[in-house]
């Protein structure tokens, strides 16, 4: 493992510390500046001659590259060439990503990155992260100990099993870990070096993959049972021992799992799980938002789900108890949803249903009263006429859910119907933008999970905002890192939420979207990052006490800025060994 030295001059002025020379130095990927070395530093670092003799500004290699990605066709050609970008040279990548981060958002994560996901075996070049397997039981520690770096603050772990809204993935579910890290450090700028994405490859039951000869992953069924739950346990233990300092994130594991998870380490270690709980605060922020857009209060809005999975049930328990909180009694607070899975419209006496979804079952007699006989409850237009939802959310994966006929239905009750279809990526949404705005005469409040282009209708452009959990996740992590949580709480994602309901504009409202620009996501993340750090203060889980007017500038100089610093070469003592490394420096 490296240490990854940055020194500050009493001027305040930043300087990075380098341990290589050389070739070495120049193939690193979080220390190397390529061209932009300056003449000296190509000195006192071994360079000379190494490198052509001009020395280019991080501007002009930022160009040069965003034009090298741009002449590439195809989006998935596109994130292979930002992330080998990223295997090559942090700083610069992250400069271009956030130089162009409304275009690359999509690339290096939804849709785009689902498809390196299915095709992971196929176009794998250079191995990022860490493989945890069945095979490294007994012996994880020493597993986590050949992370590239010592000092991992923040960690994203999959089991691979549901992938975006695509299923059992296996290996190839890495995909998801990096590109929210690398989300993590474009809005949040969590320094790269201190993030770890890991796979728990603990097998796969998807056969194509099993079947595949180039299959990357360990080649076996999923384990399932105690087998699973002491490799996932023993997995915690060794994170809480090797890197005491990290907040590990929870990522596209199955429903129950999920859940489980969630419950059983949530004390343990700072720990979260986004598709429950970032989903919850970015879906819960659109709702109060878009009860400022359209004049209806948050608690007189009906909402009707279409999947009561991890992501319907997560936003259904923050809804609940952001109303609870808006003074709304029991009663009430049932009323004010309505939830639909494979088997149709949740009922009590369902004996299929799952503890999560339980709470959210209607009585079987409220049901009947609407209409909404055994039949009539698997219909979605059926439930919309019984219900008048005014706000339709979609978290299904399953493309078309949303129907012609509900829609329309829903839109004869609704002014503005808001209506959310957040599967991911684009090709499982339960409906298109356009197609809403053109079933409900262009009155709908629309956002979708993945990216979505403008859309034109009656000679009106609606901007058509996209339900990213990047608006949430990066600030809740970096909220908690500065004030050292012992817990991330629920509270702490209500804040979220209420936070970037305040960064929506009316200007973005105006234009028909719910969600703020994604370009303003460094700043929006700040804020979000503030409103849980000081959440985290309120709730008695905040190892370090910061006070309001302390918050900004703490949060502002905790985020890394990809600028290449001044490069000095590692001090004297570094002439055996790098602190914490066994690699010798200097070579
Ligand atoms: P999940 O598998 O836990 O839940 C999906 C649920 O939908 C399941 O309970 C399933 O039985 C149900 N379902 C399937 N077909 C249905 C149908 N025709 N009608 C009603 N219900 C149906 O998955 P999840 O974590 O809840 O994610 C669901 C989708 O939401 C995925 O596509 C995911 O990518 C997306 N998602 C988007 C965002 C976002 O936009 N920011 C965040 C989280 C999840």
């Amino acid at each position: 493992m490296e240490r990854y030295d940055l020194r500050t001059e009493p001027s305040g002025r930043k300087r990075l510390s380098v341990p290589y020379r050389g070739t070495r130095l120049l193939r690193h990927p979080m220390f190397t500046k390529g061209t932009a070395f300056t003449l000296e530093e190509r000195i006192t670092l071994g360079l000379e001659g190494l490198l052509p003799h001009a020395v280019s500004t991080m501007d002009q290699q930022a160009r040069r590259i965003y034009a090298s990605i741009q002449r590439k066709p195809d989006p998935l050609e596109k994130y292979i060439g930002l992330a080998a970008l990223q295997d090559r040279n942090e700083y610069l990548f992250y400069r271009v990503l956030l130089d162009h981060i409304q275009e690359f958002l999509p690339i290096v994560y939804t849709p785009t990155v689902g498809r390196a996901c299915q095709e992971f075996s196929h176009i794998f070049r250079r191995a990022r992260g860490l493989w945890i397997t069945p095979e490294h039981r007994g012996h994880i520690a020493d597993v986590l100990r050949n992370a590239p770096f010592e000092d991992i603050r923040l960690i994203v772990a999959t089991d691979n099993e549901r992938i975006l809204g695509l299923g059992d993935q296996g290996a190839g579910g890495m995909g998801i870990p990096i590109g929210k890290l690398t989300l993590y450090t474009a809005a949040a700028g969590i320094p790269p070096w201190q993030t770890l994405p890991i796979s728990l490859d603990v097998g796969t039951d998807n056969l194509e993959l099993l079947e595949d000869e180039f299959y990357l992953g360990w080649r076996a069924p999923r384990l399932r049972g105690d087998e699973y739950d002491s490799l996932v346990d023993e997995f915690v233990r060794a994170v809480k021992a090797r890197f005491p300092s990290a907040l590990l994130q929870w990522e596209d594991f199955k429903k129950l799992n999920a859940f489980r998870l969630l419950d059983r380490y949530r004390k343990a270690l700072p720990s979260f799980n986004d598709d429950i709980q970032g989903t919850a605060a970015m879906a819960v922020a659109a709702m109060i938002a878009g009860a400022r857009a359209t004049g209806v209060p948050l608690r007189n809005q009906r909402t009707l789900f279409v999947g009561a999975g991890a992501a319907g049930i997560g936003i259904a328990r923050l809804l609940r108890e952001t109303l609870r909180k808006e003074g709304l009694a029991e009663q009430a607070l049932t009323e004010a949803t309505a939830h639909m899975d494979l088997q149709g419209l949740l009922v009590e006496d369902d004996p299929t249903l799952d503890p999560v979804q339980r709470p959210f079952a209607w009585p079987a007699a409220r049901a009947e009263s609407l209409g909404l006989t055994p039949e009539r409850r698997r219909d979605l237009a059926a439930v919309v006429q019984a219900f008048h939802p005014t706000l339709l959310i979609g978290v299904s994966a399953t493309p078309g859910a949303f129907t012609e006929a509900a829609i329309r239905e829903m839109a004869r009750h609704a002014i503005r119907p808001m209506v959310l279809p957040l599967s991911n990526p684009s090709s499982k949404a339960e409906a298109r933008a356009e197609d809403i705005l053109a079933w409900t005469e262009g009155r709908a409040l629309v956002a979708t999970g993945s990216p979505s282009d403008p859309v034109r209708h009656a000679g009106r452009e609606h901007r058509i905002g996209q339900g990213n959990n990047v608006f949430i996740f990066p600030g809740v992590g970096l909220g908690a890192l500065v004030s050292e949580a012992r817990e991330v709480t629920d509270g702490m994602f209500a804040a979220a939420s209420r936070q970037l309901a305040a960064e929506v504009r009316d200007e973005d409202l105006t234009a028909g979207s719910l969600f703020p620009s994604v370009t303003r996501i460094r700043d929006i993340t700040a804020h979000v990052a503030a409103g849980v750090a000081r959440e985290a203060r309120m709730a008695g889980v905040a190892g370090r006490i910061l006070d309001d007017d302390l918050l900004p500038g703490v949060i502002a100089e905790a985020m890394w800025q990809p600028a290449y610093l001044p490069a000095d070469p590692a001090p004297a003592t570094a002439l055996g060994a790098s602190p914490g490394s066994a690699m010798p420096v200097f070579i």
